[in-house]
């Protein structure tokens, strides 16, 4: 037997984590439970849900920052009207994660924590310029996204704390973005390389500012802050998109795996860059 704790609020949940300071926070558990099972079971502690607390929840606009409860599920992320109007980037990355029940389970929080270089809501939070709410008993702070992934299962979590809330600056809009993930099947699969872009354009055409993210192609999320750089008054033709291809392919850096080889992913990263750009032609 296992004992699952369920508090219903942060002041519940510390005086919880002291009393048991060996307890596992789970959120959907889609991560939690698979890692437990393939341990064996062996590991008794008990389970801190997060599922019941109300400051981990909602996802509300405030002063020009979108926060987002750690324990949204994705299908309420995919349904939410402020994340369709503000980041629906987020929502589209959302909307390819598993399949409806595991949406319907998994939290962002939980894809931030597992930390895993193919979460698909990491890219989109990376050029959204994500920054997360870290609470302890004795205070809170706030991260950008990039310094709380630190490698790939490793955050900046301290023991006892809780990733609270996720906020976004609302930025006025990026009409142009794009999220693509390849996977061995179109559904329930890890990404091999995804993709995120965000694009804002002047009158004429031309890239005004842009900013890109790969996942699955190094040990956290790679960006290229050079290219974005120097996309700013390109003229998109096929030299510069066949520059831009090979300046994606030098600087990601993936490892072969089961799921396909270090070369492949390069080229999966460069094609999927490309195709983001050759769409904003048309
Ligand atoms: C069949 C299947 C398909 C999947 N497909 C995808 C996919 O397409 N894309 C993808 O990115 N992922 C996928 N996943 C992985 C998983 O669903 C996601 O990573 C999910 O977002 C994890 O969220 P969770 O709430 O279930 O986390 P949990 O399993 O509850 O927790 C994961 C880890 O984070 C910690 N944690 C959770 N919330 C907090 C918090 N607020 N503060 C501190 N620590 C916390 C837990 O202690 C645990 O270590 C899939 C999983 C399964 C089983």
């Amino acid at each position: 037997m296992r004992a699952v704790l369920t508090p219903t609020n942060l002041q519940e949940l510390f005086s919880m984590l002291e009393q048991y300071p060996a307890a596992l926070p789970i959120a959907g558990g889609t991560d939690l439970l698979v890692l437990l099972r393939q341990n064996g079971l062996r590991d008794r502690r008990p389970l801190l849900s997060l599922a019941e607390i109300q400051e981990l929840q909602g996802i509300r606009e405030k002063g020009g920052t979108l926060s987002i409860g750690a324990a949204s599920t994705f299908s309420r992320i995919i349904a939410d009207p402020l994340i369709a109007e503000h980041a629906p980037l987020l929502a589209r990355a959302a909307s390819t994660i598993g399949g409806p029940a595991i949406r319907n389970m998994a939290t962002l929080g939980g894809n931030i924590c597992t930390a895993s270089p193919a979460g698909d809501s990491l890219t989109p939070l990376h050029v959204l310029a994500a920054k997360v709410e870290i609470a302890s008993p004795a205070a809170k702070r706030i991260m950008p996204i990039e310094h709380f992934i630190v490698g790939p299962g490793r955050t900046a979590l301290r023991e006892g704390e809780i990733l609270t809330r996720i906020l976004l600056p609302r930025y006025a809009s990026f009409p142009d973005y794009g999220f693509e993930k390849i996977g061995r099947r179109r559904a329930m699969a890890i990404a091999v390389t995804s993709f995120a872009g965000l694009v804002r354009r002047a009158a004429d055409g031309t890239i005004e500012t842009a900013r890109f993210a790969w996942g699955s192609v190094g040990p956290t999320v790679v960006r290229i802050p050079s290219l974005e750089q120097a996309l700013v008054g390109a003229k998109l033709d096929a030299d510069y998109l066949c520059q831009v291809a090979q300046i994606v392919a030098s600087r990601v850096a993936p490892i072969s795996d089961v799921r396909a080889t270090a070369d492949y992913r390069r080229m999966l990263a460069a094609n999927l860059t490309v195709r983001f750009l050759e769409g904003l032609l048309d």
